[in-house]
């Protein structure tokens, strides 16, 4: 390109104010951050002066600027964390925010939230109250406790009893329970920044209640149970039921802990599921402690439940690390909403969508999986579309020994491949999250709501 037509394009470049000045720009400038829109406008000259020196004739008309612009400043003024659509399968995925809350429960934390509350003032009393009164009741009722508390998640449970309960004590634990939770969570690593003192006895596969018994010493603080959670020692394995190591720390005034983990409080049994056990028959069992997390199966918000004994309960709350790890008002509204759906089972599993969406029946995924494949034929031409039966797992370190029976639309993409459909379905509007199986792109409909299929089909519209 002769050098004076570059200077010409590069002379008709609007000027930052110009585009400012223009309908659009009045426009943004009442919408948007005015930072947001003055980067944009610069970022988007800037390209095209660039294009212009390598030798390229853009388009420099304002409207095509405009457009450019405009989306440059739409990215920069959405949020972060935003709304995604999971197509994996996984239905309490962790790095999709694990658990879903029903309309109810969001209703009871915008009612709370947008005004002030009794959060901890007692309305009986006319003084100061305690925020954790809200849940005991219902924790009392759905699961048997004498007592309970709410954290900010398992892991500042479990830390919180071992401090309260083993610093610079001995906890005993199974080797065969020393667990890795996803994010770092690991059962030794804790026990260490709790201040505890780890004694693990037994083998990996078998730990015998004399392995437990043998261990104790005038230095034990308490005997610690782990729910293996997300893997399964299978064969030639033996543990200790949780009754056994009640009636050991009970003959030597030790207290003796659960971490359940997932925190299930319905009966998994009609549905094949032996390995979790209700939150219920561990506290009836007589575990002084039981710790477990809101927002795995129990399909609460983000907490870290504890329940059991009051005199321990009543130490916990007293040590200085539990204010540091205290729930806010909105999880204790959702909280108290989602355990009071568990006062009748049947509701629970009706109107708790990670237990609805877990044990829906496979012909209604079906269904849902045909719904999309149909809308997906009725304009996409370039691809292979078929409903294909599949498995998925539950996710958030739950019930891995469980393949659950699935639905799912195979994609087969004719002009693109497997992996690029995958990236832009992720970057799209809202991203969808898919999995790739071979040569398809597979769109698993357990985790689909259905007021999402519509803009899960636009979405595969798009990016194809
Ligand atoms: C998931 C899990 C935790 C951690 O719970 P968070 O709520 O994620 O902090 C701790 N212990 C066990 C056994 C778990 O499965």
């Amino acid at each position: 390109m002769a050098m004076n037509e570059k200077q010409r394009l590069l002379a008709n470049l609007p000027a930052v104010d110009e585009i400012l000045k223009s309908e659009r720009g009045v426009e943004w400038l009442k919408t948007y951050p005015r930072m947001y829109v003055l980067s944009s406008i610069r970022d988007v000259i800037d390209m095209r002066r660039r294009e212009i020196i390598e030798g390229l004739t853009p388009d420099l008309s304002i409207e095509i600027m405009a457009a450019d612009i405009e989306r440059k400043i739409e990215r920069l003024s959405s949020y972060s964390l935003r709304p995604v659509i999971n197509a994996t399968g996984i239905i309490i995925h962790t790095n999709l925010g694990r658990a879903v809350l029903s309309e109810k429960i969001l209703e009871n934390v915008k009612r709370v939230a947008e005004g002030y509350s009794n959060l901890e003032y007692d309305l009986e009393e006319g003084k100061r109250g305690k925020r954790y009164s809200h849940i005991k009741r219902v924790l009392r009722e759905v699961t048997g406790t004498e007592d309970a508390l709410i954290v900010n998640n398992n892991a500042a449970a479990v830390l919180l009893c071992l401090n309260t309960l083993a610093r610079a004590k001995e906890a005993i634990v199974s080797r065969g329970e020393l667990v890795e939770i996803g994010g770092s969570f690991r059962i030794p690593d804790v026990m260490a920044s709790s201040g505890a003192i780890l004694r693990e006895v037994g083998t990996t596969n078998k730990t015998h209640l004399y392995d437990y018994e043998n261990a104790i010493n005038e230095n034990t603080g308490l005997i610690l149970k782990v729910h293996q959670s997300n893997y399964r020692i299978i064969g030639f394995t033996e543990d200790v039921p949780i009754e056994e190591l009640v009636s050991l720390g009970k003959k030597h005034s030790i207290p003796v802990m659960f971490d359940l983990g997932s925190g299930c409080l319905i009966d998994l049994k009609p549905y094949g599921i032996y390995s979790e056990p209700k939150v219920q028959e561990i506290v009836k069992a007589g575990a002084d402690l039981v710790t477990f997390s809101g927002d795995k199966l129990l399909g609460g918000p983000q907490g870290g439940v504890i329940v059991g004994k009051k005199e321990y309960i009543e130490r916990i709350q007293k040590n200085p690390m539990t204010r540091a790890v205290r729930i806010d008002k909105l999880t204790l509204a959702a909280f108290e909403a989602t355990l009071m759906e568990y006062i009748d089972e049947d509701k629970a599993k009706e109107n708790i969508p990670t237990l609805k969406m877990l044990f829906q029946k496979p012909e209604h995924i079906r269904e849902r999986a045909k719904k999309i494949a149909m809308l997906l034929r009725r304009h996409i031409k370039d691809a292979q579309i078929e409903v294909i039966q599949d498995s998925s797992q539950a996710g958030g370190g739950s019930l891995p020994e469980m393949d659950f029976p699935t639905y799912a639309v195979s994609i087969r993409p004719k002009d693109l491949s497997v992996n690029e459909l995958e990236e832009r379905l992720r970057k799209g509007n809202p991203p969808i999250i898919t999995r790739i199986k071979e040569d398809s792109l597979i769109i698993d409909a357990r985790a689909v709501r259905n007021r999402e299929i519509e803009s899960l089909v636009k979405g595969i519209r798009t990016a194809l």
